[in-house]
């Protein structure tokens, strides 16, 4: 019987245990895991389980009856810490270091959130929102905390301030860029919800950089380089993350932003694979290669792992999307609009009104950003794969039939 391990227990692990079941592969799967959990979902870390009255529980991808019943081997609390590829054998450290052999592997070890380089990092009131064991101490710190200073204003930044802020915390967000969400959206984007913060009571700092944590009499200060400081009872960073590719690159594969893939998610390795946010893979739509850290890639990537393990082939082809959710704004996003030539917002960013952005190549459209807006994000993903380049004015005339757009 083949005998497939995969690495990491996340998103992308639980996905491919499912699709390899589902495609009636017959081999025997492992799946090893550093933290104590069996895969569960990340999303709502930052969303809904920072409030220490709700006592929120975890929210597992597959039951755990779903490992016993299909035989699958969870190994958690075990880090990985070698590959051998001559032997097909892995190391293990955890309760007891460990040797486990393969005839497939899969590397699903995901991504881990920087931390800034500056003095009082290591402060154990100052931690980055990745883990459920993070989570919980920040959930642990609300009762007892007036006022928390967060480190970037990415996704997880924002979506922190927003449920940090409606447990009634002081909260600061300090940003180095000169606006919030910059790396993954355009400026009349980030002004929107840097005025939907703003308006919810968030000192919200752009072009602020955080140069050092210090500690007095049990109270945490930030300093910024313009010389401002702000007090907190806890610091949260969110300052983007870098892909966990060490034990690939260790054992001699090739890595750049990721472990380099190919279309079947298959690493220069045959019997080796990597899926999710620590893949970094060519996109045939997009014609470059990146790497992406979201729900949808985890699992469609590892779908394609999957089918490739199984005998079955296809060639990922996946369109990228993603969804952020702060106060009542669902933000929805789907292609990537990095290279844009053109946005078009459609619709008028305010409180309560839904709008959209559009991102042109060459007329061609590549991403929406849709704020409120399900159709719009519908609409675009239709189009978007077929290379589609839509009516500008009409998908300017926010009064135009989105059916229109599409035709
Ligand atoms: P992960 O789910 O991170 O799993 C990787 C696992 O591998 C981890 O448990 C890690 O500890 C483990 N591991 C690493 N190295 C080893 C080793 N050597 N040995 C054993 N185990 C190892 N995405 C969205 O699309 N929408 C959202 O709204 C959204 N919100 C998010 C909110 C938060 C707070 C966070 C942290 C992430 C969010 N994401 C969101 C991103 C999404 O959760 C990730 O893209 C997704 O989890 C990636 O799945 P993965 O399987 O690649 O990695």
């Amino acid at each position: 019987q083949q005998h497939c391990v995969i690495v990491g227990a996340g998103h992308a692990a639980a996905q491919l245990c499912a699709s390899l079941i589902q495609s009636d592969w017959d081999g025997k799967l492992t799946v090893v895991g550093d933290e104590p959990h069996a895969p569960y979902h990340r999303p709502p870390l930052s969303k809904t389980q920072l409030n220490p009255a709700d006592n929120p529980e975890l929210q597992w991808i597959r039951p755990a009856a779903f490992y016993t019943d299909n035989n699958i081997e969870l190994l958690t609390g075990h880090r990985v810490t070698e590959i051998d590829r001559n032997a097909k054998t892995l190391t293990l450290d955890g309760p007891d270091t460990q040797s486990l052999s393969y005839d497939t592997l899969v590397l699903a070890t995901g991504s881990t959130h920087r931390k800034l380089p500056i003095p009082g990092v290591d402060h154990p009131r100052v931690s980055t929102l990745q883990t459920a064991a993070q989570a919980e101490a920040v959930r642990n710190q609300v009762p007892n905390a007036k006022s928390v200073v967060i480190i970037g204003a990415g996704f997880i930044g924002l979506e922190a301030a927003s449920s940090l802020s409606k447990l009634g915390l002081n909260v600061t967000v300090l940003e180095f860029a000169d606006r919030v969400l910059s790396r993954v959206t355009s400026p009349p984007v980030s002004a929107f919800f840097e005025s939907l913060h703003k308006n919810n009571g968030i000192d919200l700092r752009t072009s602020a950089q955080a140069t050092a944590i210090e500690e007095q009499d049990g109270k945490l200060t930030v300093h910024t380089k313009a010389g401002d400081t702000f007090p907190a009872d806890f610091v949260l960073m969110g300052v983007g993350a870098a892909p966990n590719d060490q034990l690939a690159a260790a054992a001699d594969l090739p890595t750049d932003n990721g472990i380099h893939v190919n279309e079947f998610n298959q690493t220069a390795d045959a019997s080796i694979y990597a899926v999710g946010d620590c893949a970094n893979q060519h996109h045939p739509l997009y014609d470059t290669r990146m790497r992406l850290e979201s729900v949808q890639n985890a699992n469609d990537q590892a779908k394609t792992a999957a089918a490739a393990i199984a005998g079955q082939p296809k060639a990922h082809t996946a369109l990228p999307w993603f969804w952020s959710d702060q106060y009542d704004v669902k933000f929805q996003i789907v292609g990537i609009s990095t290279g844009y030539d053109q946005c078009i917002v459609r619709g008028t960013p305010e409180p309560g009104q839904p709008f959209s952005a559009w991102y042109f190549k060459d007329k061609q459209l590549i991403a929406v950003d849709a704020i409120n807006d399900p159709r719009a994000y519908a609409v675009a993903g239709k189009i978007i794969p077929m290379q589609g380049k839509p009516n500008q004015a009409l998908v300017a005339d926010a009064s135009s039939e989105l059916k229109a757009i599409l035709q």
